[in-house]
């Protein structure tokens, strides 16, 4: 058995063989180690081979738990037993479950995508391709080749792959590639070899599963860098799926700049889908805006959360419509209820698609079409997606009529056991029940004939699995028992005995269960079919209940919250009267949040410098800027009195100091890693939010970077809102800038933070104030105020650079020059150094030095 089981092994290397002995799938060697610490089993050692095992019943929740840590599982079952009991069952690996490419809906999180992502690269272009199996999500793009790092952290961050299919040189010869892939731990990642990376083999795999002869249809060139990716992760899902993948109708090519840019950093500060605590939903935007009722328009959500549009008019046809459901209450309030009746019609139609439907997949199709239908009637004709399709309706009213006619009410998860079908579908069926039942009542008139001749009052026919069916005597009517019956079991109380007549009557009544079960699984299979050539119209359907369920959500959300509906502009304003911070104000009791203004245009004031004491509410008035703006670039309503947008192409959000241990950067480095990258992809139609730039490092460098990287954005002319407790900054005066504070209120020792924005700035931080506050002891505070006197006094500000004062030469090294030279004459080793290169250093100091005078 261990020659087979490592046989087996050998071709599925990559993943944990499930190894099927009776009722157990074992786990062997390599594979028994790292389960057994995954699932917390028990690990045994049975001649030097180190196993484990679970129960076949409850893999389920095992397999779950292995997704979960990124692991591949192959099922291998028994297919046929050793003949007599004897030998080695045939087994054969019969499925393989990956992360990336399951479709059962016990293994999927039902609000979020679930995507397996292929990266491939030519010397100038970088592409990515994803799908998401469960719904047919089919979408690629490319990039240049220098953008890779920028490009991958973004897009990984907001697909969160659960599993990658890799080019295996983009792993070991591209350092930043393989630091980012780090950071997914828990995604599994194949890697491939240069080769399976082809345009060309990848464009024919693609019109083989679109069913086309060429990709004009979709917009894509077939030498389109795009395609690179295409061709592995379509053989991947080949080889692991095991079936066809009728529901992968379309691939979409997208382009970076089609979407509002959101770098990585700017989607987790601004705290889109996941909170910086914990990585959970709550005090997320999503969490606000998220009052969709379907797991479609859930996941729709959070794909618009995350790529906010662009496009003037795509953004006003969502705003027309859930402006539409916002004004009609009465119609938002029925169209959620009815929509709380469809289920999740992508993740059905993807099972159906793929052969895995079961009976209750069907009725759940049937009763979220039934809603569906609701849906339509209830709408007026322009939110209607059949107008313009009356194939696709058909198609649509052909399955629901089928589904209707042919599903049973109550129908059963399993294919064996009969309960699939309604009486009335299949007049052979209908036949073949009724005589079931009839041979029941044959049963009972047998069972009269008996006790009439037997005399035998209390005579029974019972049914257990072992014996079949069988006549039941009790211990008292013994004397009674005839010679035609035969015994087959003694009890204590009774005795239970057979007839020739009673075993032809069984034969009879089990054959028929037996062709029932066949027939109705063939029915099922039909009926299994026919709605799978229907899949395209139920996609279609699905997508259009996504996208009105988060209509709804947004109309919902207005009214929840008194959003208004910001008007969108191509102008470069940004103008928000009374705006609030849509997380932080669901969290404060009603009418608790104060509300700021923001009036920002380029053609004026580009540039906003926020100071103001800790605590004062400066982080949370930058992210309102930021979020209100993303919001009304997804069509939302906004959290304001009135707002005018004007539309941006980025939103870039760098706040606070975080490490990224996991790439080896410090925190300082990624402070500067993220400004380097605002400063040089950043354009005129951007928004920037910087909170604290050059908080970590030394004061003085700090400041330093802060103040030239104001002078660089003012130059820049992209919207700029910057906070900061550097005060210098505010003395830099330039037409474009605009210093704003959030006022306090002093009260004697006290401090009263008032979170209102105004003109002006403010000079001190009253950071020993909040460490007060914070119960920092008094002994401490105390001191803190005795040394920040001191300092105060000795403060000089004539050590700064006069305000505007702009240095002409602009600094090559953050390092005083004097000071690198020493650092680098107390460096030399004067033992191995030859007297030609000791000269030929003392002539490149005196340069140096000559040069600084
Ligand atoms: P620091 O400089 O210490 O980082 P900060 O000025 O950035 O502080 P925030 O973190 O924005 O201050 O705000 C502090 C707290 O004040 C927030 O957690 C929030 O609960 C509350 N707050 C901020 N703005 C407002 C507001 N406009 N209305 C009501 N409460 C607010």
């Amino acid at each position: 058995m261990m020659r087979q089981y490592r046989r087996i092994k050998q071709d599925h290397g990559d993943a944990i063989l499930f190894f099927r002995l009776g009722d157990f799938y074992e786990m062997f060697e390599k594979d028994a180690k790292e389960a057994s610490a995954l699932l917390n089993l028990t690990l045994t050692n049975r001649q030097n081979v180190p196993m484990c095992g679970i129960p076949y019943h409850a893999s389920h929740n095992y397999i779950a738990r292995l997704l979960k840590a990124g692991r591949k599982i192959a099922i291998c079952e028994q297919i046929t037993l050793p003949e007599g009991g004897r030998g080695i069952a045939e087994r054969r690996v019969v499925e393989i479950i990956t992360p990336g490419t399951v479709v059962d809906e016990d293994f999927l999180e039902k609000n979020s995508n679930n995507y397996l992502v292929s990266i491939g690269s030519t010397k100038t272009q970088f592409a990515l391709a994803y799908i998401d199996l469960s719904t047919g999500d089919f979408q690629t793009t490319s990039f240049p080749w220098e953008n890779r790092i920028e490009m991958l952290k973004k897009e990984l961050a907001r697909l969160a792959p659960k599993e990658l299919l890799i080019q295996n040189t983009l792993c070991e010869d591209d350092p930043g590639v393989g630091r980012i892939l780090d950071e997914y731990p828990d995604s599994m990642i194949g890697r491939y070899p240069d080769w399976s990376y082809d345009i060309e083999t990848s464009g024919a795999l693609l019109r083989k599963q679109l069913g086309v002869s060429n990709l004009k249809g979709f917009g894509i060139d077939e030498a389109d860098p795009a395609l690179l990716p295409i061709g592995v992760l379509l053989e991947y899902l080949e080889d692991t799926s095991k079936s066809l993948l009728r529901h992968v109708l379309s691939l979409k090519l997208y382009r970076g700049d089609d979407f509002v840019g959101l770098d990585e950093s700017t989607q987790k500060n601004l705290e889109l889908v996941k909170n910086l605590q914990d990585g959970g939903r709550k005090y997320t935007l999503l969490d606000v805006l998220d009052h969709t009722k379907t797991s479609i328009g859930a996941r729709m959500l959070k794909k618009w959360l995350l790529s906010p549009l662009f496009d003037k008019k795509a953004i006003e046809e969502r705003q027309l419509g859930a402006d539409a459901l916002y004004r009609n209450q009465l119609l938002l309030s029925s169209v959620r209820e009815i929509l709380s009746g469809v289920l999740d019609l992508e993740r059905l139609s993807a099972r159906v698609a793929m052969d895995r439907a079961h009976a209750k997949d069907l009725a759940a199709i049937k009763q979220s079409l039934l809603a569906a239908e609701s849906l339509q009637e209830l709408m007026s004709d322009w939110f209607n997606p059949w107008t313009t399709d009356a194939e696709k309706k058909a198609a649509i009213n052909d399955v629901q009529s089928l589904l209707e006619r042919a599903i049973h009410e109550d129908p059963s998860i399993l294919l064996t056991e009969g309960r699939l079908i309604k009486t009335g579908f299949n007049k052979e069926l209908d036949r073949l029940k009724n005589l079931k039942q009839n041979s029941q009542k044959v049963l009972e008139s047998y069972l009269d004939e008996e006790k009439e001749q037997t005399k035998i009052g209390n005579l029974r026919i019972k049914y257990n699995r072992i014996i079949g069916y069988y006549l039941e005597v009790t211990k008292g009517n013994l004397s009674q028992v005839p010679k035609h019956f035969i015994r087959r079991q003694s009890l204590v109380g009774s005795e239970r005995y057979t007839t020739d007549r009673l075993v032809e009557l069984e034969t009879k009544i089990s054959g028929t269960t037996d062709q029932i079960i066949d027939l109705e699984r063939e029915l099922f299979l039909e009926v299994r079919h026919a709605v799978q050539e229907r899949v395209p119209a139920i996609l279609k359907l699905a997508s259009w209940i996504g996208w009105l369920d988060c209509l709804c959500s947004l109309a919902q959300a207005a009214t929840i919250h008194g959003y208004i509906k910001p008007s969108i502009t191509n102008s470069p304003k940004i103008a928000i009267d009374d705006g609030r911070h849509p997380v932080v104000e669901s969290y404060l009791p009603a009418g608790e949040f104060i509300p700021n203004s923001t009036h920002i245009d380029p053609r004026d004031v580009s540039f906003a410098l926020i100071t103001g004491p800790n605590m004062a509410g400066k982080s949370t008035y930058l992210r309102q800027v930021a979020l209100i703006t993303l919001m009304a670039q997804i069509g939302s309503f906004v959290p304001a009195r009135e707002a005018e947008i004007g539309l941006v192409d980025r939103i870039y959000c760098r706040v606070g100091a975080s490490d990224n241990l996991a790439r080896g950067e410090s925190t300082f480095l990624v402070e500067m890693n993220e400004t380097a990258h605002i400063l040089r992809s950043s354009t005129s139609k951007s928004l920037i939010i910087m909170d604290e730039v050059g908080r970590g490092t030394s004061t003085n460098d700090g400041l330093s970077i802060a103040w030239a990287v104001t002078e660089h954005l003012l130059e820049q002319s992209a919207k700029v809102l910057f906070a900061t407790h550097f005060h210098e900054l505010t003395f830099i005066e330039h037409p474009k800038k605009q210093n704003l504070a959030l006022s306090i209120a002093e009260h004697g020792d006290e401090i009263v933070f008032l979170k209102k924005v105004k003109p002006g700035a403010v000079n001190h931080s009253y950071g020993i104030h909040v460490a007060k506050l914070a119960g920092v002891p008094r002994e401490v505070v105390q001191r803190a105020e005795a040394i920040l006197k001191k300092l105060l006094e000795h403060e000089r500000q004539d050590a700064l650079p006069e305000a505007n004062d702009r240095i002409e030469e602009p600094q090559t090294s953050l390092f005083d020059q004097d000071d690198l030279l020493l650092k680098e004459i107390a460096s030399v080793d004067v033992n191995s150094i030859t007297p030609v290169e000791a000269l030929n250093l003392i002539n490149r100091w005196k340069l140096e030095l000559n040069k600084q005078e």
